[in-house]
């Protein structure tokens, strides 16, 4: 079982092939750090001409990479949703195309059940039920994974997620953003106090899984402005006392960013534990849990819970096409993918795109018919 993985939900064009055994053969991420630094985030229009660009060249050297050609594969996955409907639609395209001139199945993948799952290549022993916490640009989930495709959402954000929250404090810092706000972040906050600026910790009157990050974003805001930051002034020509503000700033949002994470997630693995006595892994997934200081806060509160945590590397974490076609291939070994496509879709053929795409049904405490 050989399987093809297309992904271009946001703003990185990527492809992998990956072997049934869960052998990476080739691994290939294109991503639009230029587009990003010229419009300050993804502008849906552009992402779409970048991935419409490049995604035929990253295909070739996924399948080059692995010595393979089309003719080798087994099936095609691509993820479907959720996303930017324009970019989801370049990557579904050309998984049709090859689908169809190759008379391969095709798999549509959710993307964030293929940013938990991909956890399950990297950790053999990860069986069902787990708890999953999955943290990036655009998602804030805690989720009771109890099978294949049967997910219970715990938590969600009511605004914006962690990873936009890095974003527009790098941005507002006046940080180079050709490594995302995320590792920028991280790097400058090494250097910081993050008792210094106190901001307060969100949702905490709330006793539930949910987050929320636009209150944070705004205090942070706040303290910029006072302390007369700069965005224009980059980092490396700040003055000293200024460089040390801008740090202070970023140890003090990552610290309580992550503690209200921290929070959220010990009450999620306990009402998991509840509905889920057998669970043993935390998985963490998402481009956010790449970052160092993240998993090792998390490491504390999974121990604390007598659990362990699973958190693939970092290329795994942030979007890429390894976890796309593993999820395929979870998809395919239990039947569930469609027959190849017709081959020459018209321009007007609709595509199964899913740019609003929950994963699984809602749960709160108390809330009985949720089970
Ligand atoms: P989603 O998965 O919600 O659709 P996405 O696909 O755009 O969003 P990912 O690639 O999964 O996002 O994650 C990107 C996000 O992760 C960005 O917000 C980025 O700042 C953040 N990120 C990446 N590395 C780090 C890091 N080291 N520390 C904190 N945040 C990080
Ligand atoms: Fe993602």
């Amino acid at each position: 079982l050989v399987i093809l993985g297309i992904e271009t939900s946001c703003d990185d064009t990527a492809a992998a092939v990956v072997r049934g055994n869960g052998e990476i053969l080739s691994q290939v991420v294109s991503s639009q750090a230029d587009l990003l630094v010229k419009y300050g985030g993804v502008a849906p229009l552009f992402a779409e001409e970048a991935h419409s660009q490049v995604i035929d060249q990253v295909v070739q050297e996924a399948l080059n990479k692995a010595s393979l050609t089309e003719c080798d594969l087994s099936a095609v996955a691509v993820t479907i949703g959720p996303g930017l409907g324009l970019c989801l639609r370049v990557g579904v395209q050309k998984a049709h195309k090859i689908a169809g001139s190759f008379n391969l199945p095709i798999i549509g993948i959710h993307h964030m059940e293929a940013h938990a799952l991909v956890a399950r290549l990297v950790e053999r022993e990860l069986q069902f039920p787990f708890v999953t916490l999955l943290i990036s640009g655009g998602h804030n989930l805690l989720i009771l994974a109890h099978g294949l495709g049967h997910y219970i959402q715990l938590g969600t954000t009511l605004d914006d997620a962690i990873g936009e929250a890095y974003d527009k404090t790098a941005k507002w810092l006046g940080l180079d953003m050709r490594k995302s706000g995320g590792p920028a972040i991280e790097e400058l906050a090494r250097e910081g106090d993050a008792d210094s600026v106190k901001f307060s910790i969100p949702m905490r009157q709330h006793k539930d899984c949910n987050f929320s990050y636009a209150g944070l974003k705004t205090q942070v805001r706040l303290a910029i402005e006072s302390r007369n930051i700069n965005a224009e002034i980059p980092i490396s020509s700040a003055s000293f006392q200024d460089r040390v503000s801008r740090a202070d700033i970023a140890a003090s949002f990552q610290r309580v960013a992550v503690l209200h994470i921290e929070e959220k997630c010990g009450r999620a693995i306990e009402w998991a534990l509840k509905l889920e006595p057998s669970i043993k892994y935390l998985v963490v997934s998402g481009g956010v849990a790449s970052n160092q200081y993240v998993r090792d806060r998390l490491d504390q509160v999974v121990k604390k819970n007598g659990l362990q945590l699973v958190c693939p590397p970092r290329s795994l974490c942030t979007d890429n096409g390894v976890m796309v076609a593993w999820t395929g291939i979870e998809h395919f070994r239990v039947g569930r993918y469609d027959p190849p496509p017709p081959v020459n879709e018209s321009e007007h053929f609709v595509y199964d795109l899913r740019p609003r795409w929950p994963l699984g049904e809602e749960y709160s405490e108390g809330r009985s018919e949720a089970r």
